[in-house]
């Protein structure tokens, strides 16, 4: 799905449609639990989770593995701070 459409938060910014390359450097197979996400500026959850900018579906809770440096470097020139699923900052 990420490589036939992008991904709806941050296709803008970074770009997977068409790019396997990158889908893979940013995707994880590994998880685990999941949230749906209904109304995301609704819902502390979300809030919590750092998702309630996105749009709604269906996130992974725990995810092994981090985007790469420079992605991160991307969204940061951007002013996104980027949050790890790996446990590695839980706050
Ligand atoms: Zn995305």
């Amino acid at each position: 799905m990420f490589r036939d459409r992008g991904c709806d938060n941050c296709e803008t910014y970074i770009k997977m449609r068409g790019h396997p390359d990158t889908v893979t450097d940013c995707t994880s197979s590994t998880f685990d639990g999941c949230v749906a996400l209904f109304k995301p500026d609704a819902s502390w959850v979300a809030k919590f989770s750092h998702i309630n900018s996105f749009v709604p579906g269906v996130y992974a809770a725990h995810v092994t593995g981090r985007i790469p440096e420079y992605i991160e470097d991307k969204l940061a020139q951007r002013g996104f701070t980027y949050h790890p699923r790996d446990g590695s900052a839980e706050d």
